[in-house]
């Protein structure tokens, strides 16, 4: 007979198409899983990211039909990470003592948290849900996420290849988790620091249950950034990299230019000159920008801003 109480927390923004199945599909694991003892008790915690549809009505209203769901609401819409932290954070302090995490449209395999329940059983602090392929993603999107796990293991961010925001929590892992102050987020990044005994357990990733990404390229973009520059200082010594070989190279152009000067060659050079001089200011303008990046994270973080505002709850 198993002790675990589960809840799985899902961030949600502008689900209203999505939200009655996800209450259904997910309701069906926790009871099957009471039924075989993998776990005591299960419930829900839907996160509103300050939705501008019906969203929050439909979360409340699903928590008077059904006695597992739990909301919270916030006050503005914070985005995908902070909008999942805050419902870490409230479980971090509650009575679970194991937590999933999923996407509200479905694309991640449900019944992969049985399997996860299991791993947590046998005394496993963190499992991962680990994609195995990307057959459902646009090419588009298959290759940029592709393009963006390379980066960032060349970057230096340890991140589980494949791996999102899928995943359990023991309640002490959790709470190592919740102790970082920072306010930039890339969770799967952090959490992979933490140390705890972990296991990975694979599924497929499905279309999009209904509605549409919430996720645009800009959004994807931003996110991708953010993963780097939070991890990894590997950009700034880029630069320091490139300022070298830019000195060097410049020695080269030097003893050239002396030498044509000492021959009597008179070149007139307006065509190269112009030509570097372009190169030259956009290397520096990239350089700036990079370090910017990193100004921009000591900015955010100096300024310790709340994360986020519950402005309603519907919690035990
Ligand atoms: N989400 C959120 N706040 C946002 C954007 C997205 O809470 O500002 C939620 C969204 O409701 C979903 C999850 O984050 O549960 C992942 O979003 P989505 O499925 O649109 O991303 P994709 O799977 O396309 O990467
Ligand atoms: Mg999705």
């Amino acid at each position: 007979m198993s002790t675990t109480k589960l809840i799985i927390v899902v961030p949600c923004y502008n689900e209203e198409e999505v939200l009655k199945e996800t209450t259904r599909q997910l309701s069906d694991i926790l009871s099957r899983m009471e039924q075989q003892a993998t776990i005591a008790e299960g419930h829900l915690l839907y996160v509103d990211d300050g939705s501008k549809d019906a969203t929050w009505s439909l979360i409340e209203q699903l928590s008077i039909e059904n006695p597992r769901v739990m909301g919270l609401k916030l006050a503005h819409n914070v985005g995908h990470q902070q909008a999942l932290w805050a419902g870490l954070e409230w479980a971090s302090t509650s009575r679970f003592d194991a937590i999933v995490s999923i996407d509200a449209d479905l694309q991640d395999d449900v019944e992969a948290i049985i399997e996860m329940t299991k791993c947590f059983n046998e005394g496993y602090d963190i499992v991962y849900g680990v994609r195995k392929e990307r057959k459902t993603d646009t090419f588009f999107k298959k290759h940029t996420a592709q393009l963006f796990y390379k980066l960032m293991s060349t970057m230096g961010g340890d991140i589980v290849y494949n791996h999102a925001d899928f995943r359990l929590m023991s309640k002490r892992s959790l709470q190592a988790l919740v102790s970082h102050p920072e306010r930039n987020l890339f969770l799967r990044g952090l959490v992979r620091q933490l140390g705890y005994p972990s296991a990975m357990v694979y599924y497929d990733r499905k279309e999009r249950f209904a509605g549409e990404s919430k996720y645009p390229l800009s959004k994807m973009l931003n996110f991708a950034i953010d993963g780097i520059t939070s991890f990894s200082v590997k950009p700034l010594r880029l630069i320091t990299t490139f300022g070298v070989l830019f000195i060097l190279v410049s020695i080269g152009i030097i003893g050239y230019a002396l030498y044509t000067h000492a021959i009597g060659h008179t070149v007139p050079g307006w065509t190269s000159l112009l030509v570097s001089l372009w190169f030259i200011g956009g290397a520096i303008l990239t350089a700036i920008g990079i370090i910017g990046e990193y100004i921009g994270k000591i900015y955010k973080e100096v300024k310790r801003r709340p994360r986020y505002f519950i402005e309603k709850q519907i919690t035990e």
